[in-house]
């Protein structure tokens, strides 16, 4: 083996498991266009202030995960270790809010985060997610969160389950801070020296720690939904009440907080009951603040964004690829007919092969069962004099001559 390997927690994506990916692909395409979702790519770097100022600083994201460096004229850049920032930068610098209607965008591409390699963690990964701008009710969140339930279900997830909170807003989340913080304090020594960090900087992130005795602390501190002021409460009630009324089943979740500082309002996860220890699928939420705190007019916006190889280890493998046909020759001397005669079937849109360098007939039908082709064309001496194909089906071994002016109709009908 090379010494030359693909760096640690990426992924070559490869032959048959590509097929997967197409796959997700365009159903994530098909099905957000009903809901006039439309498609946004932006770089895959950007400035670091972006994700420092929008995901926020004493996020584990900026503190720990990014990739981070100087280029050659001395910018500090990062790879993008999510989208949403992104995505509001380019709406704010194209004043996207002024020229689309419905603001509502999907994504999908990789990110970058120096996490912990292990089964279904990369460093670099895909997600798809989506961005919808420009509408503060509660019913948006619940087609939201319906639509992205409702596609898994759609791609054949089973055993999911979705969890949903409300982390509050910029009038009520201070005072729950302030009752956790205290909490989190008293309990000192029983929380990891991590979550004693964490009580000063940012206490939310406390629900987010691994370790087990930190949760079972955790499990006694105060919940943010008993600490909601009156409109993030009705808020939340709404939401819930729509995604009843759409048959969207969720588990509330009180200390689902999520892991990005830009939520306020509603916060929800999606997990896999087969994933085992990476069981998130997506996650999101709504964030009220993040396109003003950039820089843009005070427009909210809610997203989330889906973990696709996660979701690619879910799906089944396509029932039936492109039928293949297979172009052989007898010899040399048919070489240019059987050339004419794969360009006729790749015109046509058929998927041919064609063994150039095929030595003689036994070898070049091995070569046609190898790669699954469902039928041979084979060109020989007599062929070419009297302008016909051999057509030997590769199922039933049967043979039998196609004037070539009649293959297309006629493979038309047999394929
Ligand atoms: P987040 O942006 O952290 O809310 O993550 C959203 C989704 O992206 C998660 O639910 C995962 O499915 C997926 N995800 C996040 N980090 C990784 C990673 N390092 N490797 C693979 N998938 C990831």
């Amino acid at each position: 083996m090379s010494d030359l390997q693909a760096v640690k927690g990426t992924k070559d994506i490869v032959h048959p498991e590509v097929a997967l990916w197409q796959h997700l692909e365009s159903a994530i395409r098909d099905y957000y266009r009903r809901f006039l979702y439309r498609e946004i790519r932006t770089p895959l770097f950007e400035y670091s202030e972006l994700f420092q100022r929008g995901i926020g600083e004493t996020s584990e994201v900026v503190q720990k995960e990014m990739y981070t460096f100087l280029d050659k004229g001395g910018r500090s850049l990062t790879l993008r270790p999510e989208n949403t920032a992104s995505v509001v930068r380019a709406a704010i610098e194209h004043n996207l809010f002024e020229e689309i209607f419905p603001l509502k965008f999907f994504y999908i591409g990789a990110m970058f985060r120096y996490d912990k390699p292990q089964k279904g963690r990369y460093r670099q990964f895909h997600q798809f997610g989506v961005e919808v701008f420009a509408d503060p009710t509660p019913q948006v969140d619940a087609e939201v969160i319906f639509a992205a339930v409702d596609f898994l279900a759609r791609l054949g997830i089973a055993d999911i389950r979705l969890h949903l909170n409300s982390v509050g807003c910029s009038d009520c989340r201070p005072g729950y801070l302030q009752v956790l913080r205290a909490a989190a304090t008293a309990a000192g020594e029983a929380l990891c020296p991590d979550c004693r960090r964490k009580a000063e900087t940012n206490p939310l992130r406390i629900f987010d720690c691994k370790n087990e005795g930190c949760i079972g602390v955790a499990a006694s501190f105060p919940v943010v939904t008993d600490h909601l002021c009156a409109p993030c409460r009705d808020h939340f009630a709404e939401v819930q009440a729509t995604l009843i009324q759409m048959g969207v089943l969720f588990t509330p979740d009180p200390r689902l907080v999520r892991g990005l500082d830009y939520y306020t309002r509603t916060a929800f996860e999606v997990t896999s009951g087969q994933l085992g220890a990476q069981n998130a699928l997506l996650g999101g939420g709504r964030y009220n603040n993040l396109v003003r705190d950039l820089g843009g007019p005070d427009v909210p916006g809610i997203g989330f964004a889906a973990g696709m190889e996660r979701l690619v280890l879910h799906l089944q493998p396509p029932e039936a690829g492109d039928a293949i046909l297979f172009v052989a020759f007898q010899s040399e001397a048919q070489l240019s007919t059987a050339i004419d005669l794969a360009r006729g079937m790749w015109d046509a849109g058929y998927a041919a092969l064609l063994d150039y360098g095929g030595r003689n007939l036994k070898k070049q039908f091995r070569k046609a069962d190898r790669v699954g082709a469902r039928f041979t064309l084979v060109v020989g001496e007599e062929e070419v004099l009297t302008n016909q194909v051999t057509v030997k089906d590769m199922r039933t071994q049967q043979q039998q001559r196609v004037a070539v002016r009649e293959l297309l109709p006629w493979i038309r009908e047999h394929l």
